[in-house]
């Protein structure tokens, strides 16, 4: 089991590009996921919502399983999974904590507010905690 993160650097581009999904498939939940290394974003695997919903997703098991096998080969690891509350609230649902399947990695919860669409990392291990995100324009992209 990989180290408990205290935080998440994403790049500026990976930031727009999964805001973009977001609010591209607004109302409906978008989802994927954020490959790394060392606590910081390399690649982005936007993924189908399988449920179309506005409350729920499904990952799509085949793009699921490509995701994981690009990461493999990259040498790169699972560090966040990302979906949007279009409705908000900014914070993870009763669903998404008992839903949780991955220890030790972000969930990434995006939601609209007045200054675009936003997005805040949790950690779901048995419980709820808020992991710092930040910008990062030196990381590997
Ligand atoms: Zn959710």
């Amino acid at each position: 089991m990989q180290a408990e993160p205290r935080r998440l650097r994403i790049t500026p581009a990976h930031w727009a590009q999964m805001a973009a999904h977001a609010a591209a498939e607004s109302p409906n939940e978008a989802c994927g996921l954020l490959a790394g290394a060392e606590g910081a974003s390399v690649q982005i695997f936007p993924i189908t919502n399988e449920l179309k919903s506005p409350t729920h997703y499904s990952m799509a098991p085949g793009e699921q399983l490509q995701a994981f096998m690009q990461m493999e080969q990259r040498g790169l690891q699972l560090l966040a999974i990302y979906h949007s509350h279009p409705a908000g609230p900014p914070t993870p649902s009763r669903t998404d904590l008992a839903e949780a399947r991955y220890p030790g990695v972000v969930h990434l919860i995006w939601a609209p507010s007045e200054a675009g669409w936003g997005c805040r990392g949790f950690l779901l291990d048995g419980g709820i905690k808020e992991i710092e995100v930040e910008l990062d324009d030196k990381a590997v992209s």
